[in-house]
């Protein structure tokens, strides 16, 4: 496929990096399965993989917090996303933020080769850092769209997954009992309340 970068027409355009991103519970997951049902609509050839550490709640697909579910294919690394993605027209990637650094690469990859590559996952993790390879994966997006939740502070669009409860670990897979989405400043606020709460023991 030649001119892959090109936005002359929707023909030439097949081939390019989509990235869906937000905090937990911004509904990126829905966003994505949205995407591929309207490919699998248009009678494309669509394939959807996560990382093999999120089985939440389902070993074989990929399911959303509203329910809507898509089958998948758990891949420990993502080199096996360019092996198993042979014959696809549009790749779906889950949990993206869980991926090794190599799914840039693979993800332009796909690209040059004509494949519509549709990337959902966390840009921030629980300390509001970016998360994992979303920085990378949002520089080489053709298109990126960030998708919010709502603060349960104050009603504003939230910006962060603040963890309720204790851990220093990133990798910690997120349930509503687990996290919260935060706004900056409830966010901020929240952290100079844990910082109290450790001077104060
Ligand atoms: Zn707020």
């Amino acid at each position: 496929m030649k001119d892959v970068g090109s936005s002359n027409g929707e023909m030439m355009r097949r081939g390019r990096v989509e990235v869906v991103c937000g905090s937990m519970f911004s509904g990126k997951t829905e966003e994505l399965i949205r995407r591929l049902r309207r490919a699998q609509f248009a009678k494309q050839k669509v394939e959807i993989f996560k990382p093999a550490i999120d089985v939440r709640y389902s070993e074989e697909e990929v399911v959303s917090h509203e329910g809507n579910s898509i089958p998948s294919t758990p891949v420990d690394s993502s080199a096996s996303i360019l092996l198993m993605a042979q014959e696809s027209e549009v790749v779906g990637i889950d949990e993206a933020q869980f991926f090794d650094d190599h799914i840039v690469e693979v993800c332009n990859e796909l690209a040059a080769r004509g494949i519509r590559v549709i990337v959902a996952g966390l840009d921030l993790d629980f300390k509001g850092q970016p998360f994992g390879p979303m920085p990378a994966l949002l520089a080489i997006a053709d298109e990126v769209t960030k998708v919010h939740a709502i603060c349960v502070r104050c009603g504003a669009l939230a910006y962060v997954s603040h963890r309720i409860v204790a851990g220093e670990k990133q990798v910690l897979l997120g349930e509503k009992q687990e996290y919260e989405p935060l706004c900056r400043a409830c966010y901020a606020q929240a952290m100079n309340e844990k910082k109290e709460e450790e001077q104060v023991c």
